[in-house]
């Protein structure tokens, strides 16, 4: 009898477990935003099978036993995705965001588990804003953003899902001003590496403690990275299928960058046309790190819109990123973010192109499986009351996110369970975003 009973314990446990590895959802969308169409369909219906998107159309059969979701009064698009942040960094308060110094103090001061911390609660807080993928550039501390990547990807906290960089790689002195008798006060924020060689070895010891992609600072000292050097770190990280996005102010650290071939140019403050032409021909993304107003100033804020203007009207490929590191009383990390939207309405790019910068161009950039609502790429969805092709600051009033299938905010309020799984995930990156170069 009790042999029997555990058989059909064991009958019931398997077929539970079967169920929830086969974890099928139906959202109804009242409308659903095609972001490469720059069109909203009404009344559509999303089938979403294990994280990923199987069926899209008007009437589809409802599976038995699916979790129905009705958005039936929303618009739907894709999550959103900030390619430059660092959620394991803010500055200390009262620090004045044009100062390099205010990076330097920080750096010194916190630990990297005090900034692993932080990431838990900054990658929350860009999750319950609508971002469902971040690339996190930097400024890590010893591998705080890996961590905080684990931790994620193991279930033991909510956030995005994340490409980390570890490591920034520099020539000597990285974005710090060294004094000579205390010249290992830029590690472990920097990690200089002068030759080839050294950038070569600083990239193999990044990725073996789990970057998945390569940052590397051009300029900010007075020697720069040449077209030789940045060209060998695109080729090291290229190896294992990893980009390399490249900290450049200056137009000829910018020029070497994109000759080179990196993935994108972050900040990117002031091109030529002739340089902004070239990277649409190379394919670079512009990651331009819009300051609003707020922070910069008008007459700052100026250059930034006329930057973007010339960027649009050059077909420059352009995908967003932030780069908040400040803090604000009574506003998240992921209200700061949204607050960027403004540098790309004021200089009059489309609403349609907005949506694609937040979305499938990042996604592009990241080279991830998401960024659009189309089948065979993950479910990440958000939602809100209005149209954003008709109006793009729609995008601060997210009340529904969803991340590989998984509902993190429903009717405004956000849902998280203390895990019941505390297995110490791995290390190791996601397979996605390893896929090893195929031919030369
Ligand atoms: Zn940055």
């Amino acid at each position: 009898m009790k042999r029997l009973s555990t058989l059909l314990l064991s009958v019931f446990l398997l077929s539970m477990s079967w169920t929830a590895s086969a974890q099928t959802t139906v959202i109804k969308a009242g409308h659903l935003v095609d972001v490469a169409a720059g069109t909203a369909a009404a009344n559509q219906m999303v089938l979403i099978v294990d994280g990923v998107i199987t069926e899209i159309g008007k009437n589809l059969k409802i599976p038995a036993g699916a979790q129905v979701v009705d958005l039936s009064d929303s618009y739907v698009m894709p999550g959103l995705i900030d390619s430059h942040t660092h959620v394991t960094m803010t500055e200390m308060p009262g620090a004045d965001i044009n100062d390099f110094g205010a990076y330097y103090y920080t750096g010194l001061i916190e630990t990297t588990a005090f900034r692993a911390i932080q990431g838990v609660a900054q990658a929350r807080s860009l999750l319950e804003s609508g971002f469902t993928y971040i690339r996190d550039v930097g400024n890590n501390a010893l591998y705080a953003d890996v961590e905080v990547r684990r931790a994620i990807e193991g279930g033991w906290i909510p956030g995005p899902n994340m490409i980390a960089s570890g490591r920034l790689i520099s020539p000597f002195g990285g974005q710090f001003q060294m004094q000579p008798e205390k010249p290992g006060l830029g590690n472990p924020e920097y990690f200089y590496a002068d030759t080839e060689d050294e950038i070569r070895k600083a990239i193999r010891e990044n990725i073996h403690y789990g970057a998945t992609v390569i940052k590397i600072i051009v300029d900010n000292q007075p020697y720069i990275y040449s077209v030789e050097d940045i060209a060998a770190a695109v080729d090291e990280a290229g190896d294992v299928g990893i980009k390399v996005a490249a900290h450049a102010y200056s137009p000829e650290a910018i020029h070497n960058a994109v000759v080179a071939g990196v993935a994108s140019i972050e900040h990117g403050n002031n091109p030529s046309d002739e340089t902004l032409a070239l990277m649409k021909k190379m394919g670079t993304y512009l990651v331009g790190t819009d300051f609003p107003a707020s922070q910069t100033g008008q007459a700052r804020f100026e250059l930034i819109l006329e930057r973007n203007r010339r960027a649009y009207a050059a077909g420059t490929p352009m995908a967003f990123g932030s780069d908040v590191v400040y803090s604000r009383p009574d506003w998240t990390r992921g209200e700061l973010t949204l607050e960027f939207l403004e540098s790309f309405t004021g200089a009059g790019i489309p609403n349609d192109y907005i949506l694609r910068i937040f979305t499938m161009n990042a996604a592009d950039l990241l080279g991830v499986n998401t960024g659009q609502i189309k089948v065979g790429l993950a479910a990440d969805l958000i939602a809100f009351d209005s149209d954003p092709l008709a109006d793009v600051t729609a995008l601060r009033g997210v009340h529904f996110v969803m991340k590989d299938g998984t509902v993190y905010k429903q009717d405004g309020e956000f849902k998280w369970e203390t895990p019941r799984n505390m297995n110490n995930p791995r290390r190791k990156p996601r397979r996605s975003v390893l896929a090893p170069r195929t031919g030369n």
